[in-house]
């Protein structure tokens, strides 16, 4: 199988395996403990937050451990607006669902959101945040690469706007970025993204599923949204995952500029390959773009037909986004960006890995053109 659905989740790296696994066995004790095992496993927890601050470039009293990037996003969102009883949140319409669903339920309660349109190549220019923010204007939530179509947002400028509105007009507007994408292979710094939120994930690293982490700026003040046993300053209370927060944190360690150079070429070979299809068109800029992301619509080629029989032929790929495949809803990332429903359910995501070789995509383009030519021998439908 040539495995190219590293967006949806990584294989997890042997190394992070083996750093997990004393945590699974010898010291499995509660890292609140307060006898030697207990005081191992916190200081496992400890030394992680410290590698995941060092990441950031921020101090690890503001790391906090989470089961996720939606669990991230949740605590990140309705956690700034349970600060306030109303208010006016500003996002963007091609967000994971993690954080649209999150300003849904807000909307719900009476807070006001404006969902903004991204451009036709996939980004949300920061004048276009700026032009909207207002005195009661309480959170911004803009992701930092986009998940279908890989696309990359203007973080610092989005989060220097917001500085400057804030200073202007003595506002308090939080900025939170959802960098499950961008982590291995986009600047992470926190200070130099102008972020005061940032949830970042395990699972897209080649570290564990079920593992994220909040940033939350020191001076930052959220709202607990579940309630439990105080862990995580009462943030995300429940016994800590030690063996998944070791395992992101080593998979942070391992995180180099090697894979990123190498899965672009590759990237560029495959879209330049798949574009040389009759009928082909790829979404979102191909200026901006992370390493790793090629989406492309094949005009008359059912996304998820595809997919199935990509299987088939031994090629692992997405149509759009993980999440949304499995209704046969258009990707609402594609609607956003102004594509027919029609082109939107003609699209197919490869996304790239370390692991991947040039043979490999070699292959996979040779199988995806056949797989393209037979479903449209098949259909019927299809003239042109
Ligand atoms: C994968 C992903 C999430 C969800 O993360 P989980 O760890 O699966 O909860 C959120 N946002 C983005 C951009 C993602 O790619």
């Amino acid at each position: 199988m040539i495995y190219l659905d590293h967006a949806s989740t990584t294989p997890v790296d042997s190394r992070v395996l083996e750093a997990m696994l004393p945590y699974f066995g010898d010291v499995f004790a509660n890292p609140s403990s307060l006898y030697r095992d207990g005081l191992r496993a916190r200081s496992a927890v400890e030394s992680a937050r410290e590698v995941v601050a060092r990441f950031l470039g921020c101090s690890s009293s503001e790391i906090i451990f989470t089961s996720g990037g939606t669990e991230s996003d949740n605590i990140a969102i309705l956690g700034t607006a349970k600060n306030y009883k109303k208010g006016h949140i500003i996002t963007s319409q091609f967000e994971h669902p993690a954080v649209l669903n999150a300003c849904r339920e807000l909307e719900m309660i009476g807070f006001r959101v404006t969902y903004l349109k991204p451009t036709s190549g996939g980004f949300i220019k920061a004048s276009d945040v700026n032009a909207v923010l207002t005195s009661d204007t309480i959170l911004v939530s803009i992701m930092y690469a986009n998940n279908e179509i890989g696309t990359i947002q203007p973080i610092k400028q989005i989060g220097r706007a917001i500085k400057l509105f804030n200073k202007k007009n003595k506002t308090k507007i939080v900025f939170h970025s959802d960098a499950c994408q961008a982590t291995g292979y986009l600047e992470m710094n926190v200070a130099k993204l102008n972020v005061d939120l940032l949830t970042i994930n395990g699972s897209k690293i080649y570290g564990p599923k079920g593992v994220g982490v909040l940033f939350v700026k020191s001076g930052v003040h959220l709202k607990p949204v579940t309630f439990g046993g105080g862990q995580e300053k009462s943030l995300r209370p429940g016994t800590e995952n030690t063996p998944a927060i070791v395992g992101f944190a080593k998979a942070l360690e391992l995180i180099n500029d090697g894979p990123a150079k190498k899965e672009a070429k590759l990237r560029d070979f495959m879209i330049d390959e798949l574009l040389k299809v009759r009928g082909a068109e790829l979404n979102g800029s191909r200026d901006n773009r992370l390493p790793n992301n090629v989406n492309i619509s094949f005009d008359g080629v059912e996304g998820e037909s595809a997919v199935l029989y990509l299987d088939r032929a031994g090629v692992a790929c997405s149509t759009g986004s993980a999440c949304s495949s499995k209704s046969l809803e258009p990707s609402h990332v594609l609607l956003a960006i102004g594509q027919s429903p029609e082109r939107a359910h003609c699209s197919l995501r490869f996304t790239l890995g370390r692991k991947n070789t040039s043979i490999e995509i070699r292959q996979a383009v040779s199988k995806i053109k056949s797989v393209i030519e037979s479903i449209r021998r098949m259909s019927a439908t299809y003239e042109k």
